[in-house]
């Protein structure tokens, strides 16, 4: 379904009002890293450029729980825009009620007006109608740009798109064309790369990228459970004795499917799962006992780099080790090195495998790393993010 987007939208003259992301690391009232409000400007700047339009931003930041708590002010990030961009920033006392409503009605063009934390009322994680009718009576048309968010039905991501005019800005429009283009019609071969934890918290994903991939390499903690399935002993790796069942099940409907599984074929080991273990090199499938698979070994990493050097779309979500570790992170280093070298599409998402990608210094050579962990999460376990949904025609 078609997405609504800036480029529809005349906003000559018009309040608007943009959800963005503005849910910056704060440490003692001083923003320590300004990435998403800098991934904002596209947008901000593109609405600003048309005659007389007037911008209103709502985010959240935190956790204030549905109280006014001033340590979750949005008031420093409004001075931070400011100094950024050189544009008159004005800061609402608050997210609705008669004095915002005046203040947004007193916008002059050009001007920026910034609500208060929308977290600051309880309705708004609850979607509120009331909180987002009151939310939409300060704006004309509703921009949504906060993709990391956009999983969430809140009131000022889904709620307010139900009384204004709506569409998406910038960012959710990219995230959207690199996620619909992998889910809905992937080049072949389509390469997913899926690691992490957990089975359990992975399980969506391999089930909807399944039918779809030509391989499926499946690594980090996870893979253990699929490889005691497979009768291998796994030492003490990480294993959910749950989910043998739903291993089982997808080993099958990949066989079935014809989809090629790789699982890892060798190891770095250790006897304890600590910062300072001792890594050991392990050169077969079965782990010897009492050891901790914490990464992939050099023929699992070899095989991975094959399958992604001839991959005409890429999907990678998860860590194939502790790569928080040094001495276990060179499985994940390798793999972001490959994805980045990949000729086809490439896509990261994930909180922690962004994390990877950026530490590693790969980003800018992958097509597009997700600005949302939890939010592509959910777009690639197939689900409808609400945020999103209430954006496409
Ligand atoms: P993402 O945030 O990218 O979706 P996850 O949150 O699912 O990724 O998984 C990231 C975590 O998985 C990391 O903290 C990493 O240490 C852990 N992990 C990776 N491989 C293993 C392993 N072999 N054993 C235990 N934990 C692992
Ligand atoms: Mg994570």
């Amino acid at each position: 379904m078609a997405l609504r987007t800036v480029k529809d939208f005349d906003f000559k003259n018009k309040k608007v009002l943009v959800r963005v992301d503005f849910n910056v690391p704060l440490k003692d009232g001083v923003i320590t890293d300004d990435t998403r409000i800098r991934a904002a400007l596209p947008t901000l700047e593109y609405i600003r450029a048309q005659e007389g339009s007037k911008l209103i931003l709502m985010s959240h930041l935190g956790r204030p729980k549905g109280e006014k708590k001033p340590e979750f002010s949005l008031a420093p990030v409004a001075a931070y825009l400011a100094e950024l961009t050189g544009w008159k920033v004005i800061m609402a006392t608050d997210v609705i009620g008669d004095e915002v409503k005046a203040a947004a009605d007193k916008l002059e063009k050009g001007e920026v007006l910034v609500l208060e934390n929308t977290r600051y009322y309880a309705g708004e994680t609850k979607n509120d109608e009331e909180l987002s009718k009151n939310i939409a009576s300060l704006g004309d048309i509703f921009v949504n740009d906060a993709f990391g968010t956009a999983h969430r039905a809140h009131s000022s991501t889904e709620g307010v798109s139900k009384f204004l005019p709506s569409c998406a800005g910038f960012l959710i429009e990219k995230e959207c064309k690199f996620f619909d283009s992998i889910l809905e019609n992937p080049k072949k071969p389509f390469v997913a790369v899926i690691g992490g934890a957990k089975v359990s918290s992975k399980i969506g994903v391999l089930e909807s990228l399944l039918p779809k991939c030509t391989t499926l390499v499946i690594g980090g903690g996870m893979a253990y459970t699929f490889l005691k399935v497979q009768g291998h002993s796994i030492g003490k790796s990480l294993f959910e004795e749950e989910y043998v069942e739903t291993a089982k099940n997808l080993l099958a409907a990949a066989e079935k499917a014809g989809v090629e599984i790789i699982l890892p074929e060798d190891h770095v080991v250790a006897s304890e799962f600590s910062e300072n273990a001792v890594a050991e090199a392990v050169d077969s499938i079965d782990i010897p006992e009492g050891k901790i698979a914490m990464d992939i070994g050099p023929l699992t990493t070899a095989k991975i780099k094959d399958r992604i050097a001839a991959a005409s779309s890429l999907v990678w979500n998860g860590p194939l080790g502790v790569f928080e570790f040094e001495a276990f992170a060179k499985g994940t280093l390798k793999v972001a090195e490959y994805v980045a070298d990949c000729p086809g599409t490439t896509v990261v998402g994930g909180g922690d495998s962004v994390a990877a990608v950026n530490k590693f210094g790969y980003a800018d050579r992958i097509d597009h790393v997700s600005t949302g962990g939890g939010a592509s999460l959910e777009f690639l376990e197939g689900k409808i993010l609400p945020g999103i949904a209430a954006l496409r025609d």
